[in-house]
């Protein structure tokens, strides 16, 4: 099963919409949920159509019902666990293993799960690094062995912290990403070396504590900045010699919900959001240009730091996959319907 050659029919990007589901406090609440028909009620399909009320401005006054359809590679709804969804997405971590560059993105507004979904103790890291470590375990005696180093970042207002470094030097200490024969170096980030699967917890855990740490009052920092899991294999087989280096980047993106209908944001408010938009959107070219797949067309990596330092994971040889996580919330409606057409242009 190793060395799969996973064959996309679209070539390497893949789009798998999730829809969390109500939490308790919500249910009763004012407006309800959206209704999502699904292909198959009772498991994961392809389509995935809301039928609600579109809020129109204070201008227009107009509530009517619509349906909206959507399609994507995959869809969850509210009942999927993690595990399955980790199932769905195994054969694509495993491939790093091979030697492949593989991004796995979580899109989608402030509290449609993306956290749950990619960095809770339960979520696709703790699960990717251990299956990765499971499999290499496996292939010591085909003669390999491998050596795994985690790294862990934010991008915050186009700055990146390191994550597993010191809450204080967050915004301060300089990090410059430097691109030499196809590999991608952070300077001054730590690595830590993921000898035994265990340690993706306490890694876990020092980047939640150094984020909460460095969080400010009236924002949450968690929602308001990318973080970028990065796990680098290195692979030699003794017996063939063959020699191979992947990397595995799991990203939760900064909440996606557009923060200008408020209008009265200023200044370090004002100044996260446009940097969350300008990275987002470029994120979202960036695909674009790629998937629309022609061939020496321009990619414009530069526009932005995260597609800068995900440069050799996007694109070329590498494989992309992007959960759009959604909220179940009538309430939220708008958001998800930015967030699917986002997807949907992307897919
Ligand atoms: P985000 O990171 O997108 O802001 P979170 O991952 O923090 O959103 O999710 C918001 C809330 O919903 C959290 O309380 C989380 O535990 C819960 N949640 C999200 N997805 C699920 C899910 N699939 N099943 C159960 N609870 C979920
Ligand atoms: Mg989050």
């Amino acid at each position: 099963k190793l060395h799969n050659q996973i064959q996309e029919l679209k070539g390497n990007i893949r789009v798998f919409c999730r829809v969390r589901p109500p939490l308790e406090k919500e249910l009763g609440m004012e407006g309800g949920l959206v209704e999502m028909k699904m292909e198959d009620q009772d498991s994961e399909g392809k389509e995935i159509e809301l039928v609600g009320t579109e809020e129109k401005t204070a201008m227009g006054g107009v509530k009517a019902a619509k349906s909206w359809p959507f399609s994507f590679d995959k869809v969850f709804n509210a009942a999927s666990a993690n595990q399955e969804v980790f199932e769905e997405i195994s054969q694509l971590v495993q491939s790093a293993l091979d030697g492949y560059n593989v991004c796995i993105f979580a899109y989608g507004q402030t509290g449609s799960g993306k956290t749950y979904t990619m960095s809770s103790d339960d979520g696709m890291i703790p699960r990717a690094v251990h299956q990765i470590y499971s499999t290499a375990e496996a292939l010591r005696n085909k003669g390999w062995t491998y050596t795994m180093e985690g790294q862990f970042l934010e991008i915050y207002n186009e700055t990146i912290n390191d994550l597993l470094g010191k809450a204080e030097e967050f915004d301060k200490k300089k990090h410059e990403i430097r691109h030499d024969k196809g590999t991608t170096i952070v300077t001054d980030l730590t690595s830590v070396p993921l000898d035994t699967p265990g340690r993706v917890a306490t890694l876990l855990k020092r980047a939640s504590n150094n984020r909460s740490v460095a969080a400010t009052h009236a924002n949450e920092r968690s929602s308001r900045s990318h973080s970028v899991f990065m796990l680098h294999l290195r692979g030699t087989n003794s017996v063939t010699g063959e020699k191979s280096q992947g990397t595995l980047n799991l990203i939760d993106l900064a909440g996606s919900e557009r923060l200008n209908h408020s209008g009265s944001f200023t200044g370090d408010r004002l100044k996260e959001t446009q940097a969350i938009n300008k990275s987002l959107s470029c994120l979202g070219d960036v695909i674009y240009a790629l998937g629309s797949g022609k061939e020496g067309g321009h990619v414009p990596y530069r526009n932005s730091k995260l597609t800068y330092l995900l440069q050799n994971s996007l694109g070329g040889n590498s494989k992309t996959l992007m959960f759009v996580n959604i909220s179940p919330l009538q309430q939220h409606l708008n958001e998800t319907l930015c967030s699917l057409r986002f997807a949907t242009k992307v897919n």
